[in-house]
């Protein structure tokens, strides 16, 4: 290889476009802005896409009566689903069509942020989910969709995608366009305080997972990279302080921050194979989706830090000062340390550790890696892989993790 074409392959020489799209509004208390900003952009009749539960726990009444103080018309749909599919989409457009709107606002964890972001294609484009499938496939102009997460994780108010399953298949379609991005995310952390434990160790090891994914792929670059390390950073500290005491709200801040973050670095470098692993056991089991990605991303992690480069990568990760014992040892070393980490907030979050735990049957790994490589996040890990190379994966997820070497500082 000659030394010109080595350094091309650098990460630091690679290719960026990345054009900021989403306004951020951060702050304990910002929600009561929605009103507010909702207005600045135009807003006069607004469809608010939630869930049952957020509706449960008072916060679509309170998103409401902020609009209703700016002098908005607000519609209520409020039957976002987990996983949400087709069908769910396009009930949410037949809200939104009886009541002519012009603005979308999702108000919820990633499924509620995902479904208003598949109306707005829908509505504003025609046709079906399935025409959108892929990249930049809308047209037309779409609304402005503002994105109030409940959640700290998925970091779908920081992206242009829309993840939407097939009703018939289950398998999940991601949707991206630049016009879908939310024109603006509200982050007011007192939101996240009324999340169950579960939904904090799901939604929070699936924004960790979004940091180490990015921090390797092919895609990575200078900026990815810079929103990885800062999410990763965040979260790993905040998570644990978060289970041990649900109502810090600092923490809370945090993790917030670097899930919205850790969207970000997926916006500007996708994700691995981590992900491809975990969407079959969601189609099959209905697996929640971060308790799926993180059955699978140590047996990643340790794949892929096979190949140098990538162990480089995870030894930059994991030399943030967060990560205690890691000094200048060499990138095994913080390699293994990274791992050990993963697996010790694994175990805090006292989610199942194997993925025979979870109800998969081996009879299954062949089938489930036959479609792990065929997702197209699979493509961006640093590491190709092969059927046979998920299989080994599966199978490593197959055993029961054992206790990782030390827990967490603060425990
Ligand atoms: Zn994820």
């Amino acid at each position: 290889m000659s030394r010109e074409s080595s350094s091309l392959e650098s990460e630091w020489l690679r290719s960026v476009d990345y054009q900021p799209r989403t306004r951020l509004v951060f702050g304990p208390g910002s929600v009561e802005r929605v009103g507010e900003v909702a207005r600045e952009i135009g807003a006069k009749k607004a469809l608010l896409v939630t869930d049952p539960g957020i509706v449960a726990a008072g916060h679509a009444d309170r998103v409401r009566e902020f609009l209703h103080a700016s002098h908005l018309d607000v519609t209520v749909f409020d039957q976002a689903r987990e996983n949400p599919t087709t069908r769910c989409v396009e009930s949410c457009v037949a809200a939104a069509k009886s009541a002519n709107i012009d603005t979308i606002i999702g108000l919820g964890g990633g499924s509620a942020m995902d479904t208003a972001k598949g109306c707005n294609f829908i509505l504003t484009n025609g046709g079906v989910m399935q025409d959108y499938w892929g990249v930049g496939k809308a047209t037309k102009p779409m609304l402005p969709l503002i994105a109030i997460p409940t959640t700290a994780g998925t970091g779908s108010e920081c992206q242009s995608a829309a993840l939407i399953a097939d009703e018939k298949t289950h398998q999940k379609m991601a949707c991206l366009d630049p016009k879908a991005a939310a024109r603006i995310a509200i982050l007011d952390p007192r939101l996240t305080l009324s999340q169950p434990t579960r939904v904090t160790a799901c939604t929070g090891i699936d924004a960790i997972a979004h940091a180490v994914e990015t921090a390797v792929t092919t895609k990575r670059n200078p900026l990815s990279l810079m929103f990885s390390h800062e999410a990763f950073k965040l979260c790993v500290k905040a998570l644990p302080e978060i289970l041990l005491n649900p109502n810090d709200l600092e923490a809370r801040g945090r993790m917030q921050l670097g899930a919205a973050f850790a969207g970000l670095a997926i916006e500007n470098s996708m994700l691995g194979a981590a992900h491809a692993a975990a969407n079959p056991l969601t189609a099959h089991y209905g697996i929640v989706h971060g308790q799926a990605v993180g059955l699978m991303l140590p047996a990643v992690v340790r794949f892929n830090g096979e190949d140098p480069a990538a162990r480089q990568a995870y030894a930059e990760l994991a030399s943030a000062p967060e990560i205690a014992s890691v000094s200048g040892d060499g990138h095994e070393h913080a390699w293994l340390a990274l791992i050990n980490r993963l697996e010790a907030l694994l175990d805090l979050t006292r989610l199942k550790s194997s993925i025979e735990d979870v109800g998969v049957k081996p009879e299954m790994i062949s089938k489930l890696a036959d479609e792990a490589s065929h997702q197209w996040t699979a493509s961006f890990n640093p590491r190709r892989l092969a059927k046979q190379d998920f299989v080994k994966l599966y199978e490593t997820a197959f055993q029961p993790r054992a206790p990782a070497l030390h827990h967490d500082s603060a425990h």
